[in-house]
């Protein structure tokens, strides 16, 4: 996975900058990997801008004030502090782009567009290092109880060996994938209209349409700061790899393909269209807002939230923690969570086709991210679920009985 993740980054680049979308172009051009100038390298220049973004970013973590939260239970019975000023940061970044890339002109501001070969290599390399630090720090000095190896090295690479690493007040994992990963979307989604209006003086409808969907995504991602703590991702997923590495060169690629590709291939949209598209999209995203919203109000309530205005259906669960300590916990039988156990997916997944059908149908390229949502989703709902059953027996049980559909009611 490792290898062909990077593969796959270098790939999905070359397809979409040089090959006009072509992954078929792009897979023929492997052969030419070793010629100069075919493949992006990375570039001190990229090292950087992507250094300094970074640090930037660190300090506006530090300085920007923020509410204190507490992450839920570990399974060492710790709860992890962060700060949520994600929302602060990112209007702060994007106001910044505006101002000193597109008003002032003090860099190009489809600068990142232009150099995305650079800086992907250069954060796939950084990327690498950056999780040498972590298993290096994991083994020598973790920040927690909640750490621990295997027998093998390279999957402890790839995992991580600690769950909540910090350096000083910044919990790492956290920090890389808000502050760093989905801060990184924005920006090249900005660059891409940057570049479209660049070569064509205006905007064409579909980027428009995909940029607006995307940055409202975005905009959800951070309003719901503080929910995101008690995801897969911040309470299970630990600190290595398949999680850091991720943030910093898959999500910035693949993510964003669809307002790369649209950058120099616009669709002409029909007005009907374009509003059927951004009321869908708009309405995925606030469904998944919403069912985030009605798992984490549960419990923050206590089971005393209404869920679609009535009172919820809930299944009072126990667990034992990993000190064998007896834990309460809550399941959600209605709302959202009474449709399918994880239909929060669907709606996922309806959002990203939603901004990414603008494209049209010329490329199968500009749906990678679409495709490999589907299959990391459906493939999280059943080590989710696994690790559910596990964690809850019969509990678990009692709420597949209630509801038996995992995704999709009626059908899966
Ligand atoms: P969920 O939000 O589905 O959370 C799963 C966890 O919630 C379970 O592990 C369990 O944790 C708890 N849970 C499960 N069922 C119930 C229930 N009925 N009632 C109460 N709690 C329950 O999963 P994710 O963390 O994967 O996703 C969070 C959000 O992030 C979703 O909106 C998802 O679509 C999105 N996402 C986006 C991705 C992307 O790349 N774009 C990738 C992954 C997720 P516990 O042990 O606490 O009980």
């Amino acid at each position: 996975m490792m290898v062909g993740a990077n593969l796959a980054v270098l790939i999905f680049w070359r397809a979409a900058i040089v090959d006009h979308g072509s992954l078929k172009a792009a897979l023929a051009g492997i052969r030419q990997l070793t010629q100069p100038g075919a493949w992006p390298l990375p570039s001190a220049r990229a090292v950087g801008v992507i250094l300094a973004f970074a640090a930037i970013q660190a300090l506006l973590t530090i300085v920007v004030p923020g509410r204190t939260a507490l992450g839920p239970l570990t399974p060492c019975g710790q709860r992890q502090t962060y700060k949520i000023n994600g929302l602060a940061v990112w209007l702060i970044t994007i106001a910044a782009y505006w101002l000193f890339g597109i008003q002032l002109g003090l860099f190009p501001a489809a600068w990142v567009y232009d150099n995305l070969g650079s800086i992907l290599a250069t954060c796939s390399l950084l990327g690498l290092i950056f999780c040498i630090f972590l298993y290096l720090k994991g083994v020598l000095r973790p920040s927690s109880p909640d750490f621990g190896r295997s027998r093998n090295p390279l999957f402890d690479y790839f995992w991580g060996v600690e769950l909540h690493p910090s350096l000083g007040p910044i919990e790492l994992k956290h920090f890389v994938v808000s502050k760093l990963g989905m801060m990184c979307w924005g920006i090249i989604v900005l660059s891409c209209l940057a570049k479209q209006y660049q070569l064509q003086q205006h905007l064409n409808s579909s980027l428009l349409l995909s940029a607006i969907l995307q940055l409202a995504y975005i905009a959800k991602f951070y309003m719901w700061e503080r929910g995101y703590l008690g995801t897969l991702d911040m309470a299970h997923d630990w600190a290595g790899f398949y999680l850091c590495w991720a943030s910093i060169t898959w999500l910035p690629i693949v993510y964003t393909m669809p307002a790369i590709y649209l950058a120099e291939h616009p669709v002409e949209l029909p007005p009907a269209i374009f509003v059927v598209l951004l009321v869908l999209g708009v309405a995925a995203i606030a469904g998944t807002y919403n069912a985030d919203r009605q798992r984490f109000w549960l419990r923050e309530s206590s089971g005393m939230a209404r869920v679609w205005g009535k009172p919820p259906v809930l299944i009072a669960a126990k667990y034992h923690d990993a000190q064998g300590q007896e834990r309460n916990s809550q399941l959600l039988a209605s709302g959202w969570w009474g449709v399918a156990r994880h239909f929060n997916y669907v709606l996922e997944i309806a959002g990203a086709l939603a901004w990414t059908l603008p494209c049209g149908f010329r490329q199968l390229l500009p749906y990678i991210y679409v495709v490999y949502l589907a299959a990391m989703l459906l493939q999280r709902s059943f080590r989710d679920e696994a690790r559910c059953r596990e964690k809850y027996g019969l509990y678990w049980t009692e709420y597949c009985r209630r509801v038996p559909y995992r995704l999709l009611p009626g059908v899966f």
